[in-house]
């Protein structure tokens, strides 16, 4: 009987300190999940868009409807980020945008509206700081406007379908078509090819 007692004792012992053990080692195991998959999880948000945003209902890849909203509109289903470049007409920092060196085959779109951009056949490797492209993925996809701003004399890049400011075009580029689109990454969204 005496081992008996002794043996329940110890059972009835192993019983919290199990649930202690799994109380405090619960936060450690979350943890070591998110730990093994963040970086990886992190590195497709950066890099992959979704196909819908929510909270921007204009944004689309498959409407090709063009949009003209107020920048009030605007203002509230972009990003902060975005909102500056797309409807402030901002540059991002030289070398800082996601897609300077990105290689990844597939399509790019813009990111207020997701109108179909490049294609990552026509992006090139560039000295000048920002994702390079020598032509768009259709004529229309983008419109062309004088850009006298800064005492320079560019020709700003504007999405087709919902006038964001996406860069400027230069007549530096390479073969076929001699020009450069040179583009903010934060107005770009990116869409690798399906197998
Ligand atoms: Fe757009």
């Amino acid at each position: 009987m005496g081992g008996l007692s002794m043996h329940s004792t110890v059972r009835c012992l192993k019983a919290p300190q199990a649930v202690l053990f799994l109380l405090l080692m619960l936060p450690a195991l979350l943890a070591g999940c998110g730990g093994a998959t963040f970086p990886e999880n992190e590195k497709d948000d950066s890099m992959i868009s979704k196909q819908e945003k929510p909270g921007n209902p204009y944004y689309s890849r498959t409407d090709t409807t063009t949009l003209d909203l107020p920048d009030s509109v605007w203002a509230k289903v972009l990003t902060k980020e975005v909102y500056r470049v797309a409807r402030q007409k901002e540059t991002e920092q030289a070398f800082s945008g996601k897609f300077l060196d990105f290689e990844g085959r597939g399509s790019y779109f813009c990111a207020a509206c997701g109108n179909a951009l490049f294609r990552s056949d026509a992006k090139f490797a560039d000295t000048c700081g920002w994702p390079s492209f020598f032509e768009p993925v259709r004529e229309k996809s983008i419109f062309y406007q004088p850009d006298t701003s800064h005492g320079l004399v560019r020709t700003e890049v504007i999405c087709g379908r919902c006038g964001a400011h996406l860069g400027h075009v230069f007549d530096d580029g390479p073969p076929p078509t001699g020009k450069r689109f040179c583009m903010n990454s934060i107005v770009l969204d990116f869409e690798p090819d399906g197998e």
